[in-house]
């Protein structure tokens, strides 16, 4: 079966999805193995097995004869020997997917608050509308349920529940309620001997008074911080229309000065992108952050009431200055991150699957979706499954929602089949997939898929000279929304 590679791409300046013959990559007779051209010869990706290799033309022949159970020449024979001798080809282990409904197994165990929609500043591209919706603050009520839930899910299954803020708005911009969640959920955890787990994900423009209750109650903080100052202050603006580059840089420094550990999350514009690495140094020699991620900014106008469209980078362009960005985080031991080239096994991308995500929003939503907030998505019968009953005092689930949800996995995306990225991929981010036509296993490849199968690539290279050298390099856990 001839290895197929993704067609030249256009150059658009708005994504639209690449529709084209299905990409084949595995080996024939070989199941979920593949093999793709790679540098001066080909790489060999046994996802299951975590067994990657470079391979020249001999080898990649050889292997493909193996596969094919033709007759093998002498020297043919004698590569084959050796490389069972090194249990390349061993048959993989693992565990199959739960054939228990979603519905049935659903317990989560952690909540992410979209405790407002209040917000500081009044990003161009958010595909939330911080700060241009109604305000609504969760009420404490809701949040509470929430807690009380999870908390006695974590009993039953005795794991330390966890909490997340993210969504409509920024979390610390209703500073009472932020806190209110923070001090029940904190006192909850006491009663029950649990330890408490707190993410916040912020924009970082709220007061130098805030930080020490941050950063002592934040178990982990991730910034926004899309690159240099000209770069960032051109979409994540101020209500004003100024610039929130300085502002963030100082609350930075501020955590820093309390010894908290922080990520920066990058949404990567088109000038952002060209200047990757420039923003890398600037992070190495100012901040003490060692963990950037970075992804491409998403035109959200045709989900939300965004007017401006916005231009993404070009798919080639942002892998070659990712590439030049990731030498220059070397010098300073930064590590990159994307989240579709995860070198982690995975078969569903996040935690929208099986509604394994527990997203409260401000009216009292349930989501599986970090993105997918508001009654008026068109998107929201595919993620949101329940609501907050205020004279029940309970969440109202809808069952046949989150089994629907089951269907966000790589099996039943029919372009990721074939894909040497399938397994780490896993059919990429649902929301923005569904954002064209409304189903994510309908679309077809986009600039991201480009994205990611190089990225993959390198990071395969990467590991294996990690290997080489003794070092791991297998990729971070999977995160509730990996975007
Ligand atoms: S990765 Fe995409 S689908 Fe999953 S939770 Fe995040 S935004 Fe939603
Ligand atoms: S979504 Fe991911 S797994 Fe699917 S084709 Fe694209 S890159 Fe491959």
């Amino acid at each position: 079966m001839p290895t197929t590679l993704l067609m030249p791409r256009k150059r658009s300046k708005i994504p639209s999805p690449i529709f084209e013959n299905f990409i084949e990559e595995r080996i024939e007779g070989a199941g979920e193995t593949f093999l793709v051209s790679f540098l001066d010869g080909y790489l060999y990706y046994a996802p299951l097995s975590n067994i990657s290799m470079i391979l020249d033309e001999f080898g990649a022949t050889t292997v493909r004869k193996y596969f094919r159970q033709e007759t093998l020449l002498p020297n043919e024979q004698s590569l084959i020997d050796d490389l069972v001798k090194r249990n390349v080809f061993k048959i993989p282990g693992g565990q199959l997917r739960s054939s228990v409904k979603p519905s049935t197994r659903w317990a989560p165990t952690s909540a992410t608050f979209s405790n407002t929609q209040k917000c500081t500043l009044r990003c161009t591209y958010c595909y939330a509308e911080g700060g241009r919706l109604d305000d609504l603050d969760i009420p404490v009520s809701v949040a509470k349920g929430a807690i009380d839930l999870i908390v006695q899910n974590a009993q039953v299954q005795n794991v330390d529940p966890s909490i997340r803020f993210l969504g409509e708005g920024e979390a610390t911009a209703s500073w009472g309620v932020f806190r209110e969640i923070i001090e029940y959920y904190k006192e909850q955890c006491r009663a029950n001997h649990f330890m408490p787990s707190i993410s916040l994900s912020t924009n970082g423009v709220f007061s130098q008074s805030r930080l020490d209750y941050i950063a002592e109650n934040c178990t982990h903080l991730t910034f926004s911080l899309d690159g240099v100052r000209e770069v960032h202050d051109e979409h994540r603006v101020l209500p004003n229309g100024g610039g929130s580059f300085d502002r963030i840089i100082a609350t930075m420094r501020g955590i820093e000065m309390r010894g908290k550990a922080y990520d920066i999350r990058s949404t990567v514009t088109v000038a952002g992108s060209a200047t990757l690495a420039e923003f890398v140094a600037f992070v190495g020699e100012n901040l003490q952050c060692k963990s950037l991620h970075f992804e491409p900014v998403f035109d959200a106008t045709n989900v939300t009431n965004l007017k401006d469209q916005i231009e993404h980078p070009d798919g080639q362009i942002f892998v070659d200055h990712f590439r030049e960005a990731r030498r220059v985080a070397a010098g300073f031991g930064i590590q990159l991150h994307y989240s579709a080239a995860s070198l982690k096994h995975r078969e569903t991308f996040c935690g929208a699957s099986d509604a394994s995500n527990f997203l409260v929003t401000s009216r009292g939503i349930v989501t599986s979706c970090n993105e997918v907030l508001q009654p008026s998505d068109p998107r929201a019968k595919l993620f949101q499954y329940g609501v907050w009953n205020q004279e029940d005092g309970e969440f109202v689930l809808d069952h046949e929602a989150i089994d629907r949800l089951g269907k966000l996995n790589v099996h039943d995306m029919p372009k990721c089949q074939g894909c040497i990225a399938k397994y780490n991929c896993a059919g990429d981010c649902y929301a923005k997939s569904a954002s064209s036509t409304g189903d994510p296993a309908s679309t077809g490849y986009t600039e991201r898929c480009y994205i990611t199968r190089e990225l993959l690539k390198d990071n395969l290279l990467l590991a294996l000279m990690f290997k080489m050298a003794g070092v791991d390099a297998s990729g971070s856990a999977q995160h509730a929304c990996p975007m």
